[in-house]
């Protein structure tokens, strides 16, 4: 086992160490670490008895059920390229994802299955489907995931399999993560073992460092309980999350769609210790309207990433909540985290999406991208570090124009502050000019955000003749909040220049359309000006 890639030896060594401990929990499932290794490694064979080899790519298209980490941690083991496509694809989204990646077998439940079945005679690579959770009999080329591991009986009576034998060093291929597609059509970042452990060792790191920088010793690593939310299908989930709570012996909590309150119910019954994901779930949370009848005593953190979040949001987590909040800034091409926030560090400046991580680099650098700007001026972020991806899948035109000398251009206009705090200004392509003035959106949105009947704002560019573009702004109020647009447009023209100033306000009656990762749909949302 000592030839284990190194990502599926992190499991291995987990199940060692920990065995009957909690690793996910769902709905009435509970799933031991021992267990899930188990299930991996009988996959992971079955697989190499399908002909699946190193460099061989193995979609994932899955909720997050307990199967995810089992199939993931099959793939990774034998070499094979893991692609976690995003479940909330629809069937011709899911064909370009499998088509793009060239995947050789799917794993997917029995919910995907049904979106795909008739789109699989024409994939060309496809050779094998295995069903979790299968609704209906299968047909000819497709089998059970329950059949290949071989539990009749669930997760009590595993067989133990042993680990196929996989010669594998720490910077060969083990993931292909779809980008969110926000900005442009889903880019496939292809990951290395090494990316996700410098990942997990950087994270655990950088977390004891802020304690002997203030004078206190770091606690030991205590097996937690977190409410992961957000999709595995999303790196942040698989790396921060999954990998981070192998590395501490803790338990996830899956939940099979997203409500808060159902949310509120499992933090209450599995006494959960951190939640988050991206800002939108602690909002959702704050104001839920039966939130004080739920015992939360034991949430002390909520943290997320993957999306501006408001300094009113870091306030009321810690006032309202009592947790600490923690925010932390990454890309898909960047293994999740290059910087870290929390605690102190965060109440101080709730603006901030941290310091970099240990081993990460970040700079600000002017538009021809090469000069280092000073402290405190807004350019482009580019990041650097080993768990900064090696390219996209597929795409030599857009690797080039990306990763650059070991550095990735990350299209986020930012400044960094005299002490490397990093705050985000914008998206290079959300920003609005107008008549030439820059304008970025977050600072907007903030203001947005601290006036109390507003749980939910994007500011837009819209066109405009002779300036170019206007700013104009959607928001959500809290359930039976009132605000009119003049009175919204007269709280930001006190704390803003007034060129920043929405020239026109949109109410929506729901929170703001996000995709699966928690990030506003901007482009959809300009549409509601079309008049
Ligand atoms: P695509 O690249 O396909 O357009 P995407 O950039 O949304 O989609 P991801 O890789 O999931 O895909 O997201 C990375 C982006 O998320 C960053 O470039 C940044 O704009 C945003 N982001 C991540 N973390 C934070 C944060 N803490 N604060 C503000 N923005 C963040
Ligand atoms: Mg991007």
């Amino acid at each position: 086992w000592k030839n284990a890639p190194p990502t599926m030896r992190f499991l291995l060594e987990a199940s060692r160490a920990y065995g009957d401990r909690l690793f996910v929990i769902h709905e009435d499932e509970r799933v031991s670490y021992d267990a899930h290794y188990r299930a991996a490694a009988a996959l992971a064979a079955h697989l190499v008895a399908l002909g699946v080899g190193p460099g061989d790519r193995v979609a994932l298209a899955m909720r997050n059920l307990p199967e995810w980490p089992v199939a993931f941690f099959a793939g990774v083991a034998i070499g094979a390229i893991m692609v976690p496509l995003n479940a909330w694809w629809t069937g011709a989204e899911l064909d370009y994802g499998l088509r793009d990646s060239g995947a050789k077998v799917l794993i997917v439940d029995g919910e995907r299955h049904a979106r795909l079945e008739s789109l699989y005679p024409a994939l060309p690579a496809l050779e094998r489907v295995i069903v979790a959770r299968a609704a209906a009999p299968l047909g000819e080329g497709t089998e059970r995931l329950e059949d290949a591991i071989g539990t009749p009986h669930g997760w009590a009576d595993l067989p133990d399999a042993a680990l196929p034998p996989a010669t594998l060093a720490p910077d060969d291929d083990a993931t292909i993560f779809y980008t969110s597609g926000t900005t442009g059509a889903p880019k496939g970042a292809l990951g290395t073992h090494r990316n996700f452990m410098s990942n997990i060792l950087s994270s655990g790191f950088t977390a004891a460092r802020s304690y002997l920088r203030r004078g206190e010793t770091p606690p030991d690593p205590t097996p937690r309980v977190s409410l992961t939310v957000i999709p595995m299908f999303h790196v942040t989930a698989c790396s921060a999350g999954m990998m981070g709570s192998i590395a501490s012996g803790s338990t996830m909590v899956f939940m099979r769609k997203w409500d808060a309150t159902q949310a509120l119910q499992i933090i209450e019954r599995e006494r959960v210790n951190m939640t988050g994901g991206v800002p939108t779930i602690a909002w959702q949370l704050l104001e839920h309207p039966d939130r004080a009848q739920y015992d939360l005593s034991s949430l002390d953190t909520i943290a997320y990433g993957g999306a501006p979040s408001a300094p009113e949001l870091v306030r009321r987590i810690h006032e309202e909540f009592g947790a600490l909040p923690g925010n932390g800034w990454g890309m898909t091409e960047t293994t999740a985290t290059v910087t870290q926030h929390g605690g102190e560090d965060y109440l101080n400046r709730p603006d901030s999406a941290g310091a970099p991580v240990a081993a990460a680099d970040i700079e600000v650098r002017g538009r021809d991208g090469v000069t280092v700007l000073p402290p405190g001026t807004i350019g482009e972020l580019w990041a650097r570090g080993p768990m900064i991806v090696k390219g996209y899948w597929n795409k030599p035109e857009a690797t080039a124009a990306t990763f650059v000398d070991g550095w990735v251009r990350t299209g986020d206009l930012a400044r960094i502050d005299a002490e490397g705090f990093l705050f985000i200004a914008d998206r290079a392509k959300d920003i609005v000019i107008r008549g030439g003035e820059n304008i970025y959106s977050i600072e907007v949105e903030n203001v947005l955000y601290a006036h109390p009947a507003v749980t939910d704002a994007a500011l837009v560019g819209i066109p405009h003749r002779t300036l170019g573009e206007e700013p104009a702004a959607i928001v959500h109020l809290c359930p039976g909040c009132e605000a009119s647009e003049a009175e919204l447009q007269a709280f930001v023209r006190e704390r803003l220049a007034g060129f920043k100033v929405p020239v026109a306000i949109r109410f929506l009656p729901e929170p703001l359309p996000r995709n699966a990762n928690g990030k506003i749909l901007k482009r959809d949302l300009k549409a509601l000006f079309a008049d």
